[in-house]
């Protein structure tokens, strides 16, 4: 029950609340844990108990919960203008401070922008952008597009067609297939089989060059990646591999869009990872989470002066967003950019995210660890029956959940993903967070195992 209040907020959840992704049998049973109140990196319960949030809320929390500058700057803009819309000819000044700042941020010519309300409506306008930016050069027919297995690009009725992630392929619902493509994921530790990196890279890229030849050339605009792929996996693709796959892009024109939801804004300690982690300058940037810390919802589709100019003329762009450029939602993205840049947490994540992934890398040596992945503050575990057959435990053991169970009730919060265990911490963890994660999640990793061979299931 509530501290500050009398009404039992689990029991009206349970009874009125859908959870996405949320099995219906479970949740019916257990319900939801209430989380009350945040700061840094602790979340505390209904009940005050404490945990290390080392899932970043999801992905998003990146300087931290509980700042009362946020607050207060979102308070500020609410009072003077809470809402204005940014249609056709009127405009706000948090909506085109923020422009101005994501056009400094991004890399190269990247200077307009499409705000969005979040990361789904970020990749579902840049995918019409595709269409609309290709036709207005002159190529009507490239309206198609080349994504990636175990992507996640979001969940409207577009970008969960232009992801592909088993769990999310339903067949109740009929995803859209016209027009998306997809290619094979850049895993390294499940799909290279006995090929070196530099040979899987190969296959990688010819592939898509087949499925452009298949697709047709004159048809395809644009092609969507995550640098590395969060929900897939957190999977880190092979060297050069991203540049390879934009050069083949240029080659064709097709539109390289990023999908830089997770990876922008300091995870990988960068603005940006295309450029400054990769080296892909893209023609599309999407972006959200990151982007106001999750203080607001919001999302930005950043695009480059080559498709502002194409489209300029006798003609509109027939797409927005009621809340596109909410100035509330824009304010809380200034101030949170204010305070990445005059905190240095882009420096300090990139050092922290470091150090995290050689804690973390220990975790292999335990027997049921298959892969310990990632980069920087994008981290996971994969768990495996056996190691050297990467041969997954059944999935009703429900690996990922037992051992984000273990782990919460040591007060840490890791992400159970069916056989993985993910975490994106905030940008503002410290060393001495970094050694409790491990160590809490190393605990929780060997309580599973010895239930599982105790049940004789390992
Ligand atoms: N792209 C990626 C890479 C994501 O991880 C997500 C959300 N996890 C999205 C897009 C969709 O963002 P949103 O949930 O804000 O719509």
């Amino acid at each position: 029950m509530s501290a500050d209040t009398n009404l039992d907020i689990a029991a009206l959840d349970k009874a009125h609340a859908l959870h996405p992704w949320t099995h219906f049998e479970s949740f019916s049973r257990d319900g939801a844990l209430v989380i009350e109140r945040g700061d840094g990196c602790s979340l505390w319960d209904s009940d005050g108990r404490e945990y290390l949030d080392a899932v970043g809320g999801l992905w998003c929390t990146n300087i931290g919960l509980g700042r009362r500058e946020m607050a207060d700057a979102i308070a500020a803009q609410a009072e003077k203008l809470a809402f204005c819309n940014t249609f056709v000819d009127m405009t706000n000044g948090p909506a085109a401070l923020l422009s101005a700042k994501l056009a400094e941020l991004a890399p190269g010519d990247l200077n307009h922008v499409h705000f969005t309300t979040g990361g789904s409506t970020a990749i579902d306008s840049a995918y019409r952008m595709v269409a609309y930016y290709q036709s207005c050069a002159g190529r009507t027919d490239k309206t198609h597009v080349i994504a990636r297995n175990s992507s996640y690009h979001g969940s409207t009725f577009a970008t969960i067609s232009i992801g592909k992630r088993a769990g999310d392929k339903m067949p109740e619902f009929d995803y859209k297939t016209d027009g998306i493509h997809h290619i094979s994921a850049p895993d390294c530790y499940r799909a290279i089989s006995d090929r070196s990196e530099a040979e899987f890279c190969d296959d990688l890229v010819a592939e898509f060059e087949a499925k452009i030849e298949e697709v047709g050339p004159d048809k395809v605009g644009g092609f969507f990646a995550e640098p590395i792929q969060a929900s897939g996996g957190v999977v880190v693709p092979p060297e050069g591999y991203l540049k390879r796959m934009a050069e083949v892009c240029r080659k064709h024109d097709i539109l390289f869009i990023a999908d830089e939801v997770v990876t922008g804004f300091g995870r990988l300690g960068h603005w940006f990872a295309s450029w400054d982690e990769f080296g892909v300058q893209p023609d599309i940037i999407c972006c959200a989470k990151g982007l106001s810390s999750g203080y607001q919802p919001i999302g930005a589709t950043i695009f480059s002066d080559q498709i502002w100019d194409a489209m300029q003329g006798d003609r509109w762009y027939a797409s927005g967003f009621t809340y596109a450029g909410h100035p509330v939602a824009c304010a809380a993205a200034l101030k949170n950019i204010e305070i990445i840049e005059r905190e240095n947490l882009l420096h300090h994540a990139a050092q922290v995210g470091r150090y995290f992934e050689e804690r973390l890398s220990v975790l292999e040596a335990l027997p049921l660890a298959g892969d310990v992945r990632g980069r920087k503050l994008m981290m996971c575990v994969e768990s495996v029956a056996d190691k050297v057959t990467k041969a997954l435990l059944p999935d009703h053991l429900d690996v990922g959940k037992r051992i984000s169970d273990a782990a919460e009730a040591r007060g840490l919060m890791v992400r159970p993903m069916g056989h993985l265990n993910v975490m994106s911490p905030p940008l503002v963890i410290t060393q001495s967070q970094v050694d409790f994660v491990a160590e809490t999640l190393e605990h929780a990793i060997v309580e599973v195992t010895d239930q599982l061979v105790k049940d004789g299931q390992k």
